[in-house]
């Protein structure tokens, strides 16, 4: 592998190739953008192209330095994940970075440190890494990765460049589930769409009947009434097989699926009811029900509603507790589509 095999990130990887050219590379990045579009990836890459023996710009693959990499074993690069079953960063492990840090590089003139999920850290942690960031040695280069800028701290945040990274094209992941994972057309089509760009989300929703669920959810849509609320997300826990899955873990990242059919439902609604009909919707089947719906409901009430779902995906990545997640969620989006006064419940 090589930066050749980094897709549908043309802007980043020019920028990074030039400043490796020039000499120009900061001390720290933030990565953002949504989960599985290759950030890590790119990282990695990027470390490789750093300390390769035999290419100035990029990765020859074949070195001892860029096979190291590759297994997590150069001396100089490291890469800190959260620990199995934890879903962040701790404070022991960003310490422990901190000391490595400190020491200096062993077989190269650079020490690359990336942390995922950096978005996801205690402020105990953040606080820590923050340390790291203020007085970075000359010779370190700090990757953190994240999915939201919102929930980076803003002192953190000032102190590093940030890189925002594209969604796939849909094409290339519709192409991909077909060559490389052998999915049908069809299916490859629909998972293509719901995932947003995500080749990672749209592989690991391929064999969990999401689509169906999905499908579903935009029938329940236009049949809901104010007062349906309760009864509703219960009926969703239950149609979604919420309670089925044994771990928290699952149950929230297929909650997070389902809030963000609602967030593609009311775009669509929203886009529909602007009229700007270059922009592609995701639920093209209901064109003409989504049209009819999109009517009924004002922009500013869309918008709002939009905000509603959007502060829920971000009490869930807080680990707030998902069914009063989901009640509270549905209790105001449907408040608002009825125009009643409500004060936000989260
Ligand atoms: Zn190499």
């Amino acid at each position: 592998m090589s930066f050749k095999i980094i897709s549908c990130q043309d802007r980043v990887l020019k920028f990074f190739q030039n400043a490796i050219k020039n000499n120009r590379l900061a001390h720290a990045y933030i990565f953002v953008g949504q989960e599985g579009i290759g950030k890590t990836l790119f990282s990695k890459e990027l470390a490789k192209a750093i300390f390769c023996q035999n290419s100035s710009f990029d990765a020859c693959d074949d070195c001892n330095n860029c096979k190291r990499v590759n297994n997590d074993s150069f001396p100089d690069f490291f890469l800190t994940v959260p620990e199995e079953n934890s879903r962040v960063i701790k404070i022991e492990q960003l310490k422990y970075l901190q000391e490595i840090l400190y020491i200096k590089p062993i077989e190269s003139e650079y020490k690359i440190a990336i942390i995922q999920s950096a978005d996801r850290m205690n402020e105990e942690a953040s606080n820590c890494l923050l340390k790291t960031l203020e007085e970075p040695p000359l010779y370190a280069i700090i990757i953190l990765i994240v999915t939201s800028l919102d929930l980076v701290e803003e002192t953190v945040r000032s102190r590093c460049q940030i890189v925002r990274f594209s969604p796939l094209s849909k094409d290339f992941v519709k192409n991909n589930l077909i060559n490389r994972f052998q999915l049908n057309a069809n299916l490859a089509e629909q998972l293509a769409l719901i995932s947003n760009g995500s080749l990672e989300r749209a592989i690991s929703l391929a064999d969990t009947q999401v689509v169906q669920k999905k499908n579903w959810l935009i029938n329940q849509f236009y049949k809901l009434e104010a007062n349906d609320n309760l009864t509703f997300s219960k009926e969703l826990f239950n149609e979604w097989h919420i309670k089925d899955l044994d771990t928290l873990e699952e149950k929230r990242g297929l909650v997070k699926e389902l809030i963000f059919s609602f967030l593609m439902y009311y775009r669509d609604l929203l886009i529909c009811k602007v009229g700007n009909l270059n922009i592609p919707i995701y639920h093209d089947k209901w064109d003409e029900l989504i049209i009819s719906k999109s009517r009924s409901l004002s922009v500013d009430t869309l918008l709002n509603i939009l905000n509603t779902i959007k502060i829920s995906l971000e009490y869930l990545d807080r680990n707030a507790n998902i069914n009063l997640l989901l009640e509270n969620m549905i209790t105001n989006i449907l408040c608002l589509q009825t125009g009643n006064k409500i004060s936000l419940l989260q």
